[in-house]
């Protein structure tokens, strides 16, 4: 028998998703007015228990307004993660701010550990900011991504941001779901615990829209203003009076039908995905030379995606690992390159990055979509052990 081609992650249409596009079709409501874009942004609030949320064209977009919304300029510093995809970053300089690079721990989100150190160490706290020694400038945000659908550890992170008065963007675009089983922040998910959460639809993500993202806050005047931003800030709709530099962001009635499909099976794919997540698990039981890296404690996570680590007594290299695999027409990737090394930041700073290009050099992703079966699972796992 030829084996089937196993890719990294796909989407998964089978719920609802042919019947709304289709009435969407058909009643004609394709663009960014249509009654399934605020219905999506209702039920998403709805199951994040955020006041509302402001749908957009993808999490870039959202990032990109989240940073507006929170007055990040040119005049400021955004802490931001290395080992990330490079869209968590782009939209601080798209505002015109400057990055500082910040290292990972083992949940390969930001550090807090390092990042106190370098609030500490590196700045001044006068007049209740956060001042880089170096520049002067403002260290305005955060933003913190939930690597992989793993938490990063909030409680720390949201304690040293309260203490320098520091806001935090939580790019929870791959995490939506994700939330807190125990602790101070039991019950509260990713995205809805910093001053703006953002999401993402896009295709490869724990659901998708084809392409699209969704804001949220427990601040409904942010989200207002978010949503303003993100409509080309008309203030008079009869008139066409504008306000300020809006943004043609809004997410369509086509996309949102999707959208909508797909949060109604949301639950059941992270079923599938932990499901699958302990499988891979359980096969590497015993081995000292490879694991799938643990999510942090206390947290319920969507499992979106699997890191395989590969230590440096492991059989195969990590580019040796992805092309046996790929041979064998199952598909996985390298982590993100890290983005301080990237040609558009080589120009700015980072901050004792060293765990991050470990993680860099020995995690591979498996296959993991909501698709995948155990008996493709275990197919995988031959390949590698
Ligand atoms: C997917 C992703 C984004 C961007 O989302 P898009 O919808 O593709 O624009 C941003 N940050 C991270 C960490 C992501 O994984």
């Amino acid at each position: 028998m030829i084996d089937k081609f196993i890719p990294l992650s796909v989407p998964n249409l089978k719920g609802n998703e042919l019947k709304y596009v289709t009435q969407a079709i058909e009643t004609e409501w394709v663009s960014t007015a249509g009654p399934y874009v605020n219905e999506f942004e209702k039920k998403l609030a709805e199951y994040v228990h955020a006041p509302a949320a402001v749908s957009c064209q993808n999490g870039t977009s959202g990032l990109h307004i989240a940073l507006i919304t929170l007055g990040v300029t040119n005049e400021d510093i955004v802490l931001v993660p290395t080992l990330t995809f490079i869209a968590a970053v782009n939209p601080v300089k798209y505002v015109g701010a400057t990055p500082i690079f910040m290292d990972c721990d083992d949940s390969l989100c930001m550090d807090p550990l390092k990042l106190e150190k370098f609030c500490k160490e590196e700045c001044d706290f006068i007049g209740g900011k956060l001042l880089d020694k170096q520049t002067g400038k403002h260290v305005k945000a955060i933003v913190v991504v939930h690597v992989f659908g793993n938490m990063a550890d909030m409680e720390s992170i949201m304690n040293i941001a309260e203490k320098y008065h520091v806001k935090v963007i939580e790019d929870a675009t791959e995490a939506l779901g994700t939330h807190y089983t125990a602790g101070k922040y039991k019950g509260r998910y990713a995205g809805m615990l910093g001053d703006v959460g953002v999401y993402s639809f896009n295709g490869n993500k724990i659901i998708t829209t084809g392409g699209g993202g969704m804001l949220v806050s427990n601040d409904l005047r942010l989200l207002e203003h978010a949503k303003h931003l993100t409509t080309q800030a008309k203030s008079d709709e009869a008139n066409f009076i504008h306000d300020e530099i809006g943004f043609n962001y809004r997410m369509t009635n086509m996309q949102a039908a999707l959208g909508l499909a797909q949060l109604e099976q949301l639950e059941k794919f992270i079923r599938i995905k932990t499901e699958n997540y302990f499988a891979y698990k359980k096969a590497m039981d015993g081995r000292n030379d490879l694991k799938i890296l643990a999510v942090r404690d206390g947290i319920r996570s969507n499992y979106w995606f699997y890191s395989l680590f590969c230590a440096s007594d492991y059989r195969y290299t990590r580019d040796e690992l992805i092309r046996t695999l790929k041979e064998n027409k199952i598909q996985t990737r390298p982590i993100w390159g890290l983005i301080h090394e990237q040609l558009p930041y080589l120009a700015d700073r980072s901050y004792e990055i060293e765990q991050a290009k470990y993680y860099h050099a020995h995690v591979v992703n498996l296959p993991c979509s909501t698709n995948l079966t155990l008996s493709d699972v275990s197919r995988v796992c031959q390949h590698l052990l």
